[in-house]
């Protein structure tokens, strides 16, 4: 049992959801995997009913240090709306070859998100490859009356704030020094 409990805390590989206000409003779903974050852009975030597909655009790899980030980027503030943890369902390990099939079932241990999840692209001759995020069915999908987590759980999972407040906060003199330094390449 306990090499069962160890198995699965070591599969386990950090997740995150930003919420960008960048040109347009969108989620950014970011999975750590081989030392770098494989990130998804989602133009109207994540469905957490069961079966609904958001479009997720596969964007570039981006850095694990920025994974936490929470701030005024220069392309718009951004939020960590959640975090967490995921790992792939079992027949889906092998992640190098799920990326090059085009489809990933996996489990998302996050403070909003849980449950099992399906990436599966749809079209990769695009400029940047299209693919679909759905809910798969289990217990954490939500019903069809709810509404929406979006909008039920719209702040902050690392400090509760709003959009406003992050960008009001970034404002005032005490980060200046934070602002000067540019460490972050979040898009
Ligand atoms: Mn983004």
């Amino acid at each position: 049992m306990e090499s069962e409990v160890n198995r699965r805390v070591l599969c386990q590989r950090a997740y995150a959801m930003k919420k960008h206000r960048a040109t347009r409003l969108h989620y950014d779903l970011r999975l750590e995997w081989n030392g770098v974050l494989l990130s998804w852009a989602l133009p109207e975030g994540p469905g957490y009913r069961a079966g609904v597909l958001r479009e997720a655009i596969e964007m570039e790899d981006h850095r694990v240090a920025n994974l936490l980030f929470e701030g005024v980027h220069e392309t718009g503030p951004i939020m960590l709306w959640d975090r967490g943890t995921w790992e792939p369902h079992p027949e889906f390990e092998d992640i190098e070859s799920c990326l090059r099939k085009g489809i990933l079932r996996f489990t998302l241990y996050g403070e909003k998100l849980k449950g099992g999840w399906m990436l599966a692209r749809t079209n990769r001759n695009a400029p940047r490859p299209v693919w679909r995020l759905s809910k798969l069915a289990d217990s954490f999908a939500e019903s069809t009356t709810d509404k929406s987590i979006l909008e039920e759980q719209p702040n902050s999972i690392r400090s509760g704030r709003t959009m406003e407040e992050i960008v009001r906060d970034w404002t005032r003199p005490k980060n200046k020094c934070a602002r000067q330094i540019k460490l972050f390449d979040e898009n």
